[in-house]
């Protein structure tokens, strides 16, 4: 059986700008000038930063932008995805407050806080982004020879790495870090405590965004 412990939480920690050299700067596709619906036209408009009509043509140009983003193969299905109230979302993966904005649950869907607007708001499009990172790394068995935590921990940098290069691509000031700590000192930690929690080091974290 899957043990809930080992969630694939975002905590959001946005480094001051520039600090994280992780994006390629590269205004190309921000305004597209393409009217035309054809192939090449759509795959310009991976990067596309203007509003979108709904969350399902944000997923597509997400789906898009990590194809040209990441190495992973792109699952036939989009993923199921939940506007929830945070506190839902606390409740779900931290079970206390927490600063918890997205969350991907393995084998089910993205839990978005129904606070994030990634139809209209950029830096929460690269939140849903790293969720959709974690549904094709889940639909590809990616490091699935490793164990949980190493698993999740690998997973969790490659997130990050990808929407850093999202956020650097679309010409976004914020750049994202992963601040958890690493396997050995979760599962000593837990050992400690005497409890299974293996990643509840995911709490705290506070995102500048909302500032
Ligand atoms: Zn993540």
């Amino acid at each position: 059986m899957r043990s809930l412990s080992f969630v694939v939480a975002l905590p959001i920690a946005v480094a001051a700008s520039g600090a994280l050299a992780g994006g390629e700067i590269n205004g190309g596709g921000m305004y597209s000038t393409y009217t035309a619906k054809s192939d090449s036209a759509s795959s310009d408009r991976a990067f596309d930063t203007s509003p979108a009509d709904n969350l399902d043509e944000v997923v597509k140009q997400l789906t898009r932008a990590i194809d040209r983003l990441a190495r992973y193969h792109v699952p036939r299905d989009p993923p199921r995805i939940y506007r929830v109230p945070h506190a839902e979302l606390e409740n779900y993966v931290c079970k206390t407050h927490c600063a918890i904005r997205a969350w991907y649950k393995p084998g089910d869907g993205i839990f978005l806080d129904e606070s994030l607007k990634p139809e209209t708001n950029l830096f929460h499009r690269s939140i849903l982004l790293h969720e959709m990172v974690h549904y094709f790394q889940d639909a590809a068995g990616e490091y699935g020879k490793m164990g949980d935590c190493d698993r999740w921990f690998h997973r969790e940098l490659d997130a990050y790495t990808v929407q850093n290069r999202y956020l650097g691509t679309i010409g976004h000031p914020s750049r994202v870090a992963f601040t958890g700590d690493n396997c050995n000192n979760i599962e000593a930690k837990a050992k400690d405590e005497g409890h299974a929690q293996a990643f509840d080091g995911i709490k705290g974290r506070v995102d500048p965004d909302q500032h």
